[in-house]
């Protein structure tokens, strides 16, 4: 876990500095990024980094301290920014809240970091307080050549954190989460992909509950993680991988993995990474942009054999899931041997197993292979996606060509026969042929559906 933005150098830590770390550490908190917020405060991030491993700085000069910077101080920030322990440009912005510097210094600071975080090939941490729309003015200005950034606690509404994931910005998630009047923020963090946060504790600021009152340390990230993992559907465990995955790639940092993996977890589900091939090119699929799927490389250098599946379950205890999914980058039908053969261990071992597909196993094969699964697999999740032939022909382009709908609709209805649950899905992208696909799914399949968010995966 990393708290991505904490104020290790301010004087509420000068006495027991070394046991906050100690504590942290204890709490499962890899790094802990001192976030400068002014000229001296940046150094002795930068000092404080320099006697610990696990920490990283950022330097600047915040809004509220905007009319301090000068030529002078600019020229220092600028060579302290060459640390090696330096990840970052901030925490700059704006502050309309408090206004404890004019607001034209402020704009003009913000300009200028982001001119060294530019000059830098550096992140930038941003402060937005009752400022979102002259930072979103800004921002949309720069961001274009920015290596990325942070909108740090993000306070925004669902358009700010749109247009923020547009930037190529994370959105950084801090105490205020776990607040009982903050519903605005977790319905916005319901609709934002986890892939794009980070958390934070602003430290010693804004305290989690249940220790809202007590001064804020890094150990306290974990309360953020835990209402994150609460709001989003997800273990903590999927909250950790992906937030310490997100702020990683921000800050920089070696991500220690290769790919290859074949077995993950997400939530209380194990799945299987059985191959990266498929048989669509759709217009929306992750694999053409990343191997990460909730935190997870699913990069493979090849398709693991079923000896080799049925030897990483062994060592993920299989059985201790709710379910095992046959799922990956790809499609698993593609490996129809292998998944049989898993699916027989598994089944021995008293599994549940499910398998998420695009439906084309009998145009792969030629045979309805349907029957092959009785007895195997307890639930099959089929992606539908279209309401008609054309329009899924457009949006998923499979290799098949224009007949594939049809043989998707009869394998969904062989399914029905021989497995248990069956379900389709359909992408959000457009509500009325969300509510087309839900009514053929139902009203002419007689199977489950449902939505998927266009930009979630896993
Ligand atoms: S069926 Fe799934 S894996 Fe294949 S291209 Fe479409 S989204 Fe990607």
């Amino acid at each position: 876990m990393i708290d991505s933005h904490a104020h290790l150098q301010m004087p509420d830590f000068a006495g027991d500095w070394a046991k906050v770390l100690d504590d942290a550490e204890a709490a499962g908190i890899e790094y802990v990024a001192v976030i400068g917020f002014d000229l001296e405060s940046s150094k002795r991030a930068v000092a404080l980094c320099e006697q610990n491993g696990a920490l990283l700085a950022a330097v600047g000069v915040h809004p509220h301290d905007a009319s301090s910077l000068d030529d002078s101080a600019m020229d220092e920030l600028r060579r302290l920014a060459r640390h090696p322990k330096v990840v970052a440009i901030g925490e700059t912005g704006l502050d309309f809240y408090r206004n404890l510097s004019p607001r034209a210094e402020q704009r003009a600071a913000f300009e200028t970091h982001l001119a060294i975080a530019e000059e830098l090939g550096l992140p930038v941490v941003v402060h937005d307080r009752d400022a979102h729309a002259e930072v979103r003015q800004i921002l949309s200005l720069h961001a274009s050549k920015l290596v990325g950034g942070v909108m740090h606690c993000f306070s925004g509404d669902e358009q700010l954190a749109r247009e923020t994931l547009e930037w190529g910005f994370y959105i950084s998630i801090a105490g205020p989460l776990t607040y009982p009047n903050a519903e605005r923020l977790r319905s916005v963090v319901r609709q934002i992909p986890i892939e794009r946060m980070l958390i934070e504790t602003d430290a010693p600021y804004l305290t989690p509950q249940p220790k809202r009152g007590s001064r804020n340390e890094p150990a306290f990230v974990r309360l953020v993680a835990e209402e994150l993992a609460r709001v989003k559907g997800l273990s903590l465990e999927d909250v950790d991988r992906i937030t310490t995955l997100n702020a990683k790639q921000l800050f920089g940092l070696p991500l220690n993995e290769n790919g290859d993996v074949i077995v993950y977890p997400i939530r209380n589900s194990l799945y299987i990474n059985v191959t990266g091939a498929c048989t669509n090119e759709c217009s929306f699929c992750t694999r053409f942009k990343s191997p990460y799927v909730k935190g997870h490389n699913l990069s493979l250098k090849r398709d693991p054999s079923a000896e080799e599946i049925v030897h990483a379950l062994t060592t993920r205890h299989g059985r201790s899931f709710k379910e095992v999914v046959f799922c990956g980058l790809g499609e698993p039908f593609l490996r129809l041997d292998v998944i049989k053969q898993v699916a027989k261990h598994l089944k021995g071992i008293g599994c549940k197993i499910r398998i998420n597909t695009n439906g084309q196993a009998n145009l792969i094969y030629g045979r309805n292979i349907a029957p092959e699964l009785e007895g195997l697999v307890d639930s099959i999740s089929i992606s539908l996606n279209s309401s008609d032939a054309a329009k899924y022909f457009e949006l998923c382009r499979p290799r098949f060509g224009p007949e594939t709908y049809s043989a998707v609709l009869d394998f969904i209805r062989e399914c029905k026969k021989y497995i248990p649950e069956v379900s389709v899905t359909a992408l959000d992208i457009d509500p009325s042929e969300i509510e087309a696909c839900k009514k053929l799914a139902r009203e002419e399949l007689g199977v489950g559906f449902r939505e998927r968010h266009y930009d979630e995966v896993g």
